[in-house]
């Protein structure tokens, strides 16, 4: 994706590890993190051991200045990658370290020189896990200017992934001046050794799937913060094409779920020694092409974002990526159920905490919007369907 903060001096890459020395850590990685998947899910914890993991393998700090996905070396296909097998390990931890990833977006398209240095010191030095918390129900997140300066927050957000484990959530709130005014969208980064244990609410998250995600609901009510915790100006949160074209992450972390789910069939087919059955074959082939296709779509969207395309193609294309994995995963979903039966569906075989982990992450924020705006600009453009998508 563009950047548009000027970041020379950040604007090289260490010798060493390159993107496919990460891609092939990663790979083993998340087999590694696959191998625990099912403890990890009945503790319906924080994955500690699968954080310690890419902690140590360096993969906390992978998109930093110097680093070998560095946001300025515009790697987004191999970034798409990265974050695809994290969630083919673990759902619960895709989704939580895709929060990571988009919060030190972020920080590099918004941040101030010395909020970088601090932040990224703060990582590199702590290892702290980043995350961005944008929803919430009626009792959304104000942050009142005080007459000190300082800022005061009241309310709470719902979907915390990671709850008090990412210790350096991006929150986003209603910026509220001295005098009362309505200022815009404004992003904090809060330290959360400021919230109190009573500020957070498990019992917000009884999910189907995704329970080591533990997305709580958290209070932040009466933490106060001061001018260097505000990222960025108000209502950055929302500029595009970096808004909406994030989705392709999600969309990749999704992917990564109907891969494992693919793993599995396939291994479950040859252990019953049911290959050789037509019906199971074309249906493992459907899966392949499925898979394939939406890999597929994650190399075009990363090159499409790393493209100086124009916004609202941008836009479009990563909606229409985040679509058309959607309906991938779903229909990989179905076809593996049919391979495997409803002795495949029980424990311990992982089919039941796959599909409830894939069909609780698939739900994320505006679908139908999405896609209605592809049907918008589409309509609205006159260049012909050969050229809908080329950069201009
Ligand atoms: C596992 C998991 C982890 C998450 N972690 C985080 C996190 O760390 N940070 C974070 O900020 N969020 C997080 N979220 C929240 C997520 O980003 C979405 O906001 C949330 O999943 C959307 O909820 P919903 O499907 O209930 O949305 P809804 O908006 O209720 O959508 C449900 C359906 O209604 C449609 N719809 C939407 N608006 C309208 C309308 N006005 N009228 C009619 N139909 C409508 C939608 O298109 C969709 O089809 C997480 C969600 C999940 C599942």
């Amino acid at each position: 994706m563009k950047a548009i903060v000027d970041d020379p001096v950040y604007n090289e890459t260490l010798p060493g590890n390159s993107s496919q020395d990460v891609l092939q850590q990663i790979a083993q990685l998340s087999e590694q993190m696959a191998g625990i998947a099912h403890q990890t899910n009945e503790s319906e914890g924080f994955p500690h051991q699968e954080f310690d993991w890419l902690a140590a393998a360096g993969l906390l700090e992978v998109v930093l200045p110097k680093q070998p996905l560095s946001f300025q070396q515009q790697n987004t296909a191999s970034l798409l990658q990265l974050l695809k097998l994290a969630g083919k390990g673990n759902l619960s931890v895709g989704r939580i370290y895709e929060g990571h990833i988009n919060a030190l977006y972020l920080i590099h398209l918004f941040a101030r020189q010395t909020q970088k240095k601090n932040w990224y010191d703060t990582l590199q030095q702590s290892k702290h896990i980043f995350g961005v918390w944008n929803t919430e129900a009626q009792d959304g997140v104000s942050i009142i200017k005080q007459p000190d300066g300082s800022y005061m927050l009241k309310g709470a957000k719902t979907f915390c992934s990671g709850a008090s484990w990412v210790t350096r959530p991006i929150v986003p709130g209603k910026l509220i001046g001295e005098d009362g005014t309505h200022l815009g969208w404004q992003m904090c980064i809060l330290p959360m050794e400021k919230v109190h244990q009573e500020a957070i609410d498990p019992s917000f998250w009884k999910p189907m799937g995704m329970k080591s995600s533990v997305s709580y609901k958290i209070s932040f009510e009466g933490i106060t913060l001061t001018e260097d915790d505000l990222l960025g100006k108000p209502n950055d949160y929302h500029q595009q094409p970096h808004f909406s074209g994030g989705a392709i992450r999600f969309a990749a972390v999704q992917l990564g779920g109907a891969e494992a789910i693919f793993d599995a069939t396939r291994h479950y087919l040859q252990t019953l020694n049911r290959t050789d059955d037509p019906y199971q074959k074309m249906r493992l082939g459907e899966m392949a092409i499925l898979i394939e296709t939406g890999n597929l779509w994650l190399r075009q969207a990363g090159e499409q974002a790393d493209q100086h395309s124009e916004e609202d193609a941008t836009i479009n294309y990563a909606n229409m990526t985040r679509t058309a994995i959607e309906k991938i995963c779903i229909e990989i979903m179905q076809l593996a159920e049919r391979c495997v039966g409803a002795r495949g569906l029980l424990q311990p075989h992982p089919f039941s905490r796959l599909h409830a982990d894939l069909t609780t992450y698939l739900r994320q924020p505006a679908p139908d919007a999405a896609l209605a705006q592809v049907g918008h600009y589409v309509t609205h453009e006159t260049n012909p369907a050969h050229a809908l998508w080329t950069a201009r």
